[in-house]
């Protein structure tokens, strides 16, 4: 997927709420006006938004997928998902995957409650795994992991008709070794944050996705997150900053180079 540095975009959001309703950090949440006005551009401009299990799906199995292919995705399950993300979701028809902190949905009021979720499932919105309490899985021994991957699985299970076949990573942390558990524990591929990391980009139980906060508000900046390319030229902007960070040395290296030569 990484072709010629495109990656194709899976949107990550959190909580959509105005400052005053939402307990979140800025980092992790977007003003419901401008959820919209995202969610408006990507009809307009014709994107095609898929759910993130059909989009593994046709990764697995080699096929590629047509232009301004997008998926998106909500993390924790917040009420507000329910209340100001959803009506927009459902106007425009877009499948999109929530993935739950299962122990705290109906039971922390910040969360929504099964039935809402249940609402939500019987149009169009796909609910996955987060784990029960949002542990830092990396760390975490390995039944403990286990233990919470498989107990929110079996909840999901029990609470919604088809839960989706792909994990989410609390934090967005993993390890070659949570990657194989997720594996082992029936799932057919994960996706973690856009924190690039040492393992292969593209690996399937590690897929990157692009968080979507406040900051791209302005339509530009929105429409050059989503083109595909944004990872690759944060990458070149970061090498550029290393040279210029470590020019004289480069400068001196060379000189020596050519005197020696
Ligand atoms: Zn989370």
């Amino acid at each position: 997927m990484d072709r010629l540095g495109y990656h194709l975009p899976i949107l990550m959001y959190h909580s959509v709420a105005f400052l005053f309703d939402a307990p979140f950090p800025e980092c992790v949440r977007i003003r419901p006006s401008i959820f919209a006005k995202q969610m408006k551009y990507l009809k307009d401009h014709h994107y095609n938004v898929i759910e993130v299990d059909f989009l593994f799906q046709e990764i697995v199995e080699g096929r590629s997928l047509p232009p301004k292919t997008i998926a998106i995705t909500l993390d924790d399950g917040y009420l507000d998902n329910y209340v100001n993300a959803y009506p927009i979701l459902k106007f425009y028809g877009f499948p999109t995957t929530v993935f739950l902190i299962t122990g705290s949905i109906g039971i922390d009021p910040k969360f929504m409650t099964w039935d809402q979720v249940r609402e939500m499932e019987k149009n169009g919105i796909r609910f996955g795994n987060h784990t029960v309490t949002h542990p830092h899985l990396h760390v975490a021994s390995l039944e403990g992991a286990r233990k919470e991957i498989l107990e929110a699985k079996e909840k999901l299970s029990q609470e919604v008709q088809n839960p989706s076949q792909i994990f989410c990573y609390p934090f967005g942390e993993y390890t070659i070794a949570c990657q194989r558990l997720v594996q082992e524990c029936g799932y057919e591929g994960a996706v973690a944050t856009s924190v690039d990391g040492a393992l292969p980009l593209a690996d399937r139980y590690a897929f990157r996705r692009l968080k979507i906060s406040d900051s791209a508000q302005n339509k530009f900046i929105f429409a050059f997150e989503i083109s595909g390319y944004y990872s690759a030229i944060k990458k070149i902007q970061k090498k550029i900053k290393y040279f210029k960070r470590h020019a004289v040395q480069v400068a001196l290296a060379l000189f020596e180079f050519f005197q020696e030569v």
